[in-house]
């Protein structure tokens, strides 16, 4: 499982470009589901059933940025493509995906010594910012094959911390994918249950919309994380999702403007927790929402769930996770299904 992590996690798809992350899930799954990929990039795994069509979703596509310019002295300027911080990007290491392959870079910024006080205390916008490949001009950087369009990654391995923790870049949603492929090699029941690998998710759940329609699911969980608040500087009142205290059954997220859950799958969710005297924590969220509000909103409405992993400074580089909670999700996800 860990390995699965590290491999998923260092692997790079931006939305709209998640080949990488669909051929290891193919791999993964090719022993034990019929494989499609479809037109919007989603990757539709199927066991096939005569009961009930459970569908499962978890996004394939990490934020990133993509090449907006490039300049006559070889920098390039950059849009982002999902949510970010802007002070998280400033001085990360990035890799720009060009047609001639990859071309290892910095973020750039003036060293404190240039700065005059004021401008110390200033937070930078990304459309200030600049990625710095090493190219001498223009020129040159075409030669090397970047272009306008070309997609923009974090650099950045995966590593093991103390406590069972680990930090990398793209648990949003790896851990997610990882989740579900684990629940598909595993999952023993006579329902017709679909993994779906959706795309573009951090754009505007796009890959979720298309396939559930398609599917036609009686019920569906999506598989995602939460973005855990137990760190400095966090009250427990505005964040109380916790690593190491299990799987986070949602409630409601976006203040209700993403999903409601419906009351069966959440009951369902919990019951399931309770039979196997897992973990398991409540979310109500503010901010952010999941692949469950759009598949929830397709056709006639669909029964549906998110079952997330907490993560710790999910939009980061250094997301932080806990392996005890993804194997509690996968636990979980599985009693339900089963218990469906
Ligand atoms: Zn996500």
């Amino acid at each position: 499982m860990k390995g699965l992590i590290k491999r998923l996690s260092e692997a790079h798809g931006v939305p709209g470009s998640e080949d990488e992350i669909r051929s290891i899930m193919r791999e993964e799954l090719e022993g034990c589901c019929e494989i499609e990929e479809d037109v919007m990039g989603n990757l539709i795994a199927k066991k096939e059933g005569d009961g009930k069509t459970v569908m499962l979703a978890a996004h394939m596509d990490e934020i990133g940025l993509m090449v907006r310019h490039i300049d006559e002295n070889g920098f390039i300027r950059f849009i982002t493509l999902g949510g970010f911080f802007d002070q998280t990007l400033l001085n990360q290491r990035v890799v720009v995906h060009t047609r001639k392959g990859r071309l290892p870079g910095v973020i750039g910024s003036k060293p404190p010594h240039l700065m005059e006080e004021k401008e110390r205390e200033k937070v930078i916008k990304t459309k200030d910012m600049f990625i710095d490949v090493g190219a001498e001009n223009g020129e040159s950087a075409s030669k090397m094959g970047l272009s306008v369009g070309d997609y923009i990654t974090f650099d950045v391995p995966f590593r093991e911390l103390k406590g069972g923790l680990f930090t990398g870049k793209a648990f949003d949603n790896r851990l997610g994918c990882a989740v579900m492929m684990e629940v598909m090699k595993k999952v023993d029941t006579p329902h017709r249950v679909y993994a779906v690998g959706t795309a573009q998710e951090e754009v505007g759940l796009k890959g979720a919309r298309t396939s559930a329609y398609r599917i036609e699911p009686d019920v569906a969980l999506a598989l995602d994380v939460a973005p855990a608040g137990d760190f400095p500087g966090t009250k427990p009142e505005e964040a109380s999702i916790k690593l190491n205290k299990g799987p986070v059954i949602t409630v409601v997220d976006g203040k209700g403007r993403g999903i409601i859950t419906h009351p069966r799958v959440r009951e369902g969710l919990v019951k399931a927790a309770k039979r196997l005297k897992t973990p398991y924590q409540l979310e109500v969220g503010e901010g952010g929402t999941t692949d469950a509000t759009a598949i929830q909103l397709t056709r006639g409405g669909v029964l549906s769930g998110v079952v997330s992993v907490p993560t710790r400074y999910i939009h980061t580089p250094v997301e932080v996770a806990s392996l005890s909670d993804v194997k509690n999700a996968v636990k979980l996800v599985l009693s339900y299904i089963e218990g469906l």
